[in-house]
């Protein structure tokens, strides 16, 4: 029932997939709002330890 028409050639497969990895990079950081560092999204700030505007962890070099 609800299946692919055709099959996806070798040539069409491969040229996806050679562009999973720069998808990938360009969505897997944002920019902290406390700090302006890079981190991952819906994730603690590794590098001022803050998230949501609150304070989770204190980072070691502060
Ligand atoms: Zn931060």
């Amino acid at each position: 029932m609800a299946n692919p028409k055709r099959k996806i050639s070798r040539s069409k497969r491969d040229m996806r997939r050679a562009n999973w990895f720069d998808d990938m990079k360009a969505t897997q950081l944002v920019k902290c709002d406390h700090c302006g560092e890079q981190k991952m999204p819906h994730r603690v700030c590794p590098s001022c330890g803050y998230y949501n505007g609150k304070s989770v962890f204190i980072p070691k070099n502060a």
